[in-house]
């Protein structure tokens, strides 16, 4: 479409940036998103969690709706999440609604009424709303009267089968291009396989649509995956260390571990709280609540948590399980600092997490096709986790990105030391063969290991194990050591668990290669209790930390103003970081201003937060 002088111009675009959320600058992408829409192009908007995608149909709606183009329908499957998108809305004096199931009948019918009659900019609405015939026929008489003017459909990636998230309902979607042909429509999604994107444009009959891909990388996260041994102490030393008093995600695979680990938090002084599918819909709801609306709150979940969860100061995502893949390990880490502020994702990894993934795909009813391309996806993440370079660029590498080693992951800050394991490797392997040999059995991880350090253990004397001529051949290594070669081992397939006859070691086609030599074992030096990392600068003191370096006047207003936003976030049943951001209130802390103009140009205070709490904002920070 040609921009003509009356449609939205970048100025326009660029002064409701500022003027309506107090930013300053467009982020990567997001200019030529939002001008491109505002003059009713159709898009694809692939970004990363955190990258900034609501504003990319929030400035456009308005600036069309400044037009006379009337409403904006916001499609997204999060029913949970609409309350308080549209809260924040009205924060920055934005004038928006919501139709979902949680609203009665008679308040269904008022939000109605208020679109019909043009008091509304953007609606959000969930997909099975949206294409029943009653409301599609209110969409009509808007559409007569030339009011319909943008869709944007969030979270695109549920229309695909392909995704971890397909929702049927999103496939009926197709209406609103065949009944509104002219209309413009955009899909948004964090999503970024070929597979889903393919899926998008074919099903959303988006094949025309401008197509927007940003960078996956989210520079503000520091990814680090540590050697599991005691995982529960692992963490509970992580958050003591690093984020105390911080919001974060704990990721289990399973529900009860996810209630155990949720309890030894507790005791432990922190403030967690358990989420899963088993546990009473209401009870999930509350919880969830909790920790989009209390600070500090650590989440101790499966996955089922997650989704579309907007908190953007989540500090932490830690994961005591391996994930499936990287694509689900990018998008669980990805939860962390949506605000741009230093996040941690913290992964402890084990030879058990090894064998239960490979188990769980080998046991499962899929067939063989689609479980080696679940074994290609496992592998890729296993290689992940053994890396000893950095992180950040395998990651990137991974979703078809190149990049230079980024200096804010474990191994580009830490440099580990690597040893050649393959002696190690080829001794284990040697003595699964020989206990084959001589007694036609096979034996699990421990045993393997016993007869190659030579302990004579009860099972060993059992068996006549010490007579095996690699009993005692590798006396020199630790159990760390073997463990974590046994480990390397699995993961390259070069050693396999028999998951039907108690976790028994087996060789298999690939262990020859390591046998004869011809691969070699490179292993990272084994850190079960790495030493503690220096605080990030501008930590702050132990009991309140603040986003940027202040000084103690400085962090006594930040401690105020959280104080007081925590109090207006409660009147106005509202999550905190939808009245300001940490980063905000900092930044307010910092300049300690005196009068009003004082506050101009902080960022995230548009025109109407400032003329609701600037008064009070300045109260609070006059306090010595
Ligand atoms: P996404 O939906 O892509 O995960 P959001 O739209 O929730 O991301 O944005 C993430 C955070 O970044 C939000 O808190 C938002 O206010 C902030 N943000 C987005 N764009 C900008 C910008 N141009 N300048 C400053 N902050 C921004
Ligand atoms: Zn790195």
């Amino acid at each position: 479409m040609i921009a003509t002088d009356s449609s939205p111009t970048r100025q326009t675009c660029h002064a409701i940036l500022q003027e309506v959320f107090g930013y300053a600058q467009f982020r990567g992408p997001q200019q030529a998103i939002v001008e491109h829409v505002a003059n009713g192009g159709d898009a694809l908007v692939l970004m990363p969690t955190g990258g900034g995608k609501s504003l990319c149909y929030q400035i456009p709606a308005i600036a069309r709706a400044r037009a006379g183009q009337g409403l904006t329908i916001v499609i997204s499957p999060l029913i949970a999440l609409m309350h308080d998108q549209v809260g924040a809305l009205h924060e920055a004096g934005v004038s928006a609604a919501f139709l979902n199931s949680t609203l009665s009948s008679d308040e269904a019918y008022q939000v109605e009424q208020r679109m019909l009659r043009g008091d509304i900019t953007l609606l959000y609405a969930a997909p099975e709303r949206v294409t029943t015939p009653r409301f599609l026929a209110q969409l009509d008489s808007l559409h007569d009267r030339g009011q319909l003017s943008l869709f944007a459909i969030d979270e695109a990636h549920c229309v695909s089968q392909w995704g971890h998230d397909f929702r049927p309902e999103y496939r009926a979607l197709t209406v609103l291009h065949e009944r509104y042909a002219g209309v413009p429509r955009m899909a948004l999604t964090a999503t970024a396989d070929d597979l889903t994107r393919a899926d998008i444009l074919e099903r959303l009959q988006l094949q025309d649509a401008r197509a927007f891909v940003s960078s996956f990388d989210r520079p503000n996260i520091r990814y680090t995956i540590v050697e599991k041994t005691d995982g529960t102490q692992q963490l509970l030393r992580f958050i003591a260390r690093e984020h105390e008093g911080n919001a974060g995600i704990v990721y289990c695979q399973s529900r009860k571990k996810v209630e155990s680990i949720a309890e030894t938090l507790v005791e432990a002084g922190i403030n967690a709280l358990p989420y899963h599918a088993g546990l009473d819909s209401k009870l999930r709801q509350q919880h969830q609540d909790r920790f989009l609306r209390e600070e500090g709150v650590v989440m101790v979940a499966t996955i089922a948590f997650g989704m579309g969860i907007d908190k953007p100061d989540v500090r932490f995502v830690a994961h005591l399980d391996m994930p499936k893949n990287i694509e689900g390990y990018y998008q669980e880490t990805g939860r962390a600092g949506r605000d741009g502020l230093p996040a941690d994702a913290w992964m402890a990894y084990g030879l058990q997490d090894v064998v239960n993934q490979r188990r769980m795909i080998d046991e499962s009813p899929a067939a063989d096709a689609f479980k080696q391309a679940l074994r290609g996806k496992l592998d890729a993440l296993l290689a992940l986790a053994e890396a000893t370079d950095c992180r950040r660029v395998r990651l990137l590498s991974y979703f078809g990105e190149a990049s230079q080693p980024c200096g804010n992951c474990d191994n580009c800050l830490h440099p580990p030391a690597v040893w050649d394991g393959t002696d190690a490797a080829r001794k284990l392997l040697s003595t699964i063969y020989r206990i084959q040999q001589s007694s036609g059995m096979a034996f699990g991880a421990g045993h393997v290991m016993d007869i190659v350090r030579g302990k004579t253990t009860e099972k060993v004397t059992q068996y006549g194990h010490e007579a095996l001529s690699t009993f005692g051949i590798g006396a020199g290594f630790t159990e760390l050591q073997l463990r974590g070669v046994l480990r390397q081992l699995i993961a390259m397939g070069a050693v396999a668990v028999d998951a039907q006859a108690f976790n028994t070691l087996q060789l298999t086609e690939q262990s020859r290669a390591v046998l004869k030599g011809e691969v070699s074992v490179q292993l990272r030096e084994s850190v079960s209790a790495p030493t503690d990392r220096k605080r990030r600068s501008g930590a702050g003191s132990a009991a309140i930390k603040a986003p940027i370096a202040l000084d103690g006047a400085g962090l006594e207003r930040y401690a105020a103003l959280k104080a007081w936003r925590a109090e207006v976030a409660r009147e106005h049943n509202l999550p905190a970081y939808v009245i300001f951001h940490d980063a905000t209130l900092a930044a307010i802390a910092k300049r300690a201003p005196q009068t009003l103009d004082d506050l101009q140009g902080i960022s995230g205070i548009g025109a109407k937060k400032l003329e609701a709490y600037a008064q009070a904002v300045l109260r609070v920070v006059s306090i010595d």
